[in-house]
């Protein structure tokens, strides 16, 4: 009787951990494995900008440049994910039982702001940051958190000991008007609009390719750190349904860039490679393919 107890037990776990399992947050939280994939990503950057040591020359405020370039030199980073650790808030949203909204989001970065334990970093970035600075490197933050929050943001760049000098021009969040600033700057190149380079400035995700573009005018971009593919090159979709096979795409048309100047960090929480709305949970796994596994196995 005791062992049906617990065979019946142990189905009806099974099944509401089945329907559950927060894996990704479980993941991203507890496992060694994520700490070991952000620790090598930083650690390879940090050789990378340390082999750069006998090229550079420092400037009259101790900015590193190189030959060949009159530009100090700078790494673009994202934030969220990428420096700063809010799997809190994504651990919220499951405890809930809800999903992404604008309210909830601007109170976690008030709270993350004012409360030391919520301010956590991306394994090895904040060392990295200082490795970079110490080369007289130039780390400038473009993130997609909206300009309002620029000072709740500060301080928590500040909370988890980066240094915030002159952040007013290193902080680069996103504006209202970003979609305007886009499209005014592709006039400015002289693109045809309907190009995909235009498109990429004017559509790509988060419109961070604009923001780049200021970062080229004044600085040396030597390196780019982010947890999705937006975060290294201005990407859009034509057609939603084929959205998973043009980020693939992309990822693998740049294939000799990650590691050497582009850096990407370990997100399985969230993201622009997520389903597209019109994709429903089932319809996932027919996305996916067994690779012919269980047809063999049938006919066998
Ligand atoms: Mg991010």
């Amino acid at each position: 009787m005791k062992k049906l107890v617990l065979v019946l037990w142990l189905a009806l776990v099974g099944t509401s951990v089945a329907e559950v399992q927060p894996l990704s947050e479980f993941w991203y939280q507890t496992s060694g494995e994520y700490r070991a994939l952000c620790l090598q990503t930083y650690n390879l950057a940090a050789h990378k900008l340390e082999v750069l040591r006998t090229f550079i020359s420092r400037g009259a405020e101790g900015e590193a440049k190189i030959p060949g370039s009159p530009k100090p030199l700078a790494i673009i980073m994202d934030l969220d994910e990428t420096v700063i650790d809010n799997s809190g808030y994504q651990v919220y949203l499951i405890k809930e039982k809800t999903s992404f909204n604008q309210d909830d989001w601007d109170g976690w970065l008030k709270y993350q702001s004012i409360n030391k334990g919520a301010q956590k970093a991306v394994p090895g970035s904040v060392e990295f940051i200082r490795v970079a600075e110490g080369l007289g490197i130039t780390p400038i933050f473009i993130s997609n958190r909206t300009h309002e929050s620029f000072e709740e943001t500060a301080k928590v760049l500040k909370g988890l000991d980066i240094n915030i000098e002159n952040i007013e021009e290193r902080l680069i969040l996103r504006r209202k008007d970003g979609k305007a600033r886009a499209q005014k700057l592709v006039k400015e190149m002289g693109l045809d609009p309907a190009s995909s380079k235009a498109l990429s400035i004017v559509e790509g995700e988060g419109e961070k390719e604009e923001r780049r573009r200021q970062v080229y005018d004044k600085y040396h971009v030597i390196a780019f750190f982010g947890d999705v593919l937006g975060d290294f090159e201005g990407i859009t979709f034509v057609d939603e349904d084929n959205k998973p096979q043009e980020r693939v795409q992309m990822a693998l048309r740049n294939k000799h860039r990650w590691g050497t100047d582009w850096f990407i960090l370990p997100n399985p929480l969230y993201g622009s490679w997520g389903p597209p709305h019109s994709l429903k949970a089932e319809r996932m796994v027919d996305e996916m393919s067994d690779f012919g596994f269980g047809d063999w196995l049938k006919k066998k």
